[in-house]
């Protein structure tokens, strides 16, 4: 009998241990996690904050029993060390558990910059169910909250920090909101929309100390401004957990390196979800996609590979879709400027409507937009198929709003 043991227990993990156990009927499978509650998705942690699910909702699996009938082993524990040779994993009591394959699924934690006072009471991250707890027992309705980066998480987080009148301000070192995954324009519009609803939003500046004050936090920016906020929210980014890999033989760039079994260099062990780094499908590049449907995916493949079969990852689709209080944002694949890329643009600030597309040679290869969401699947289905759109390019460039009709001519034909 094979022994698996996957280590963390999101999305990943989870969808990892049900996949194996499809796969293999027979086989011993432990799932094991650091974190107190069953498994959960953090993407809910929005609506837990705003209170439109309780903490159960977060629960990825609703059954009590779900784990225990699938024969899948849910272990409370923290892994310290893995020994990539002798096959096994430290945990934090010192006992140590022997597997066959390995599967790191151990997601990623928030950054802490080397910010003076970031450790004081009322600074906190709004990453784990435990954070959640915190912030909505000691941030009262309409206390002054100043949140710091205004990245992918940082703007999915506005809202929850925003209800019940707390007046809320955003600090983002960035020239705009989202600068990783959308262009001036879009970052701008996105800005002005958080603007008109009551958030205040600096940008290009960076919080350089925070100090107690009485009851309350003074911070202060690096143009000089001095703020006195209720909390702080560090949204600044995260990175992934693979501290407790050093020394096992895995080898980690920013992300753990897998190939397209996600795979790691050491045969048995496997990574997936928000600590591996893929390669990206039309670049080749490496990417770590921290976004929770990549996880799942990754798992799936990486399940269905330690289990014996043969699956592949066709290459991991940068593809964020973002709701900012209200305001549904996406951005696809390589949408930033290049030499010998050519753009279309369809912009209407006045309704909060932007369209940009980025083709090289005849294939879309990114876009942004804001507002058109009708247009979101049609976008993914043209760049994530590499669609050649032959004498369709030239029809985008002069009305980017045919891409229903490019894609029902070209898109379905290569589909
Ligand atoms: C507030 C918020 C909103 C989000 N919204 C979205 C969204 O709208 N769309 C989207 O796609 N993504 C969203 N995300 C990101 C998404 O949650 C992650 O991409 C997803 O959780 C990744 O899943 P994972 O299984 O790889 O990692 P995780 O969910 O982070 O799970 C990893 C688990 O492993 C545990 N672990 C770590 N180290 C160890 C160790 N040494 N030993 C044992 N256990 C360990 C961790 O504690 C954790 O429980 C959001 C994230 C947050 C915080």
């Amino acid at each position: 009998m094979v022994a698996h043991l996957i280590v963390g227990n999101g999305p990943a993990g989870v969808v990892a241990a049900e996949t194996l156990r499809r796969a293999d009927p027979q086989a011993e499978i432990t799932l094991l996690g650091d974190e107190p509650e069953p498994p959960y998705s953090r993407m809910a942690i929005p609506y837990l904050l705003t209170g439109r699910i309780d903490e159960a909702g977060t629960y990825l699996r609703k059954q009590a029993d779900h784990f225990e009938r699938l024969r899948i082993r849910l272990l409370t524990a923290r892994v310290q060390a893995i020994d990539g040779a002798r096959r096994t994993a430290t945990l934090a009591d010192g006992s140590v558990l022997a597997w066959d394959r390995l599967l790191v699924a151990t997601g990623s934690q928030p950054l802490r910059p080397p910010i003076p006072g970031l450790d004081l009471p009322r600074v906190h991250c709004c990453w784990t169910l435990a954070d959640a707890r915190v912030i909505a027992e000691t941030i009262a309705g309409g206390a002054r909250v100043l949140q710091m980066g205004a990245g992918f998480i940082g703007c999915i987080i506005l809202e929850s920090l925003a209800a019940q009148g707390r007046q809320l301000k955003v600090v983002e070192m960035g020239d705009r909101m989202v600068p990783r995954m959308m262009d001036e324009v879009a970052g701008g519009m996105i800005r002005r929309w958080c603007e008109g609803k009551g958030v205040e939003v600096r940008t290009g500046r960076q919080v350089v100390s925070i100090a107690a004050a009485g009851d309350a936090l003074r911070v202060q920016l690096d143009d000089g401004e001095s703020v006195e906020v209720d909390a702080l929210i560090n949204a600044t980014g995260v990175r992934p957990n693979v501290d407790f890999l050093a020394g096992s033989g895995v080898a980690v760039d920013h992300g753990i390196l897998v190939d397209d079994s996600m795979q790691t260099n050491i045969a048995g062990i496997y990574a997936a979800g928000d600590v591996a780094e893929a390669v990206e499908f039309a670049t080749g590049r490496r990417v770590v996609n921290a976004i929770q449907p990549d996880a799942v995916e990754q798992a799936r493949v990486a399940a269905l590979n330690m289990a014996g079969q043969s699956a592949t990852l066709p290459g991991t689709f940068v593809f964020n879709v973002l709701d900012t209080l209200g305001l549904i944002s996406a951005s696809f694949g390589q949408w930033q400027d290049a030499p010998g890329r050519q753009t279309a643009q369809l912009l209407d600030q006045a309704t909060y409507r932007y369209l940009r597309l980025v083709f090289d040679g005849d294939r879309l290869v990114g876009a942004n937009s804001i507002g058109h969401s009708a247009h979101i699947g049609v976008l993914r289905g043209l760049i994530q198929g590499r669609v050649r759109l032959g004498a369709w390019r030239a029809r985008l460039l002069a009305n980017p709003l045919l891409l229903s009709e490019a894609y029902l001519a070209r898109g379905l034909a290569a589909a």
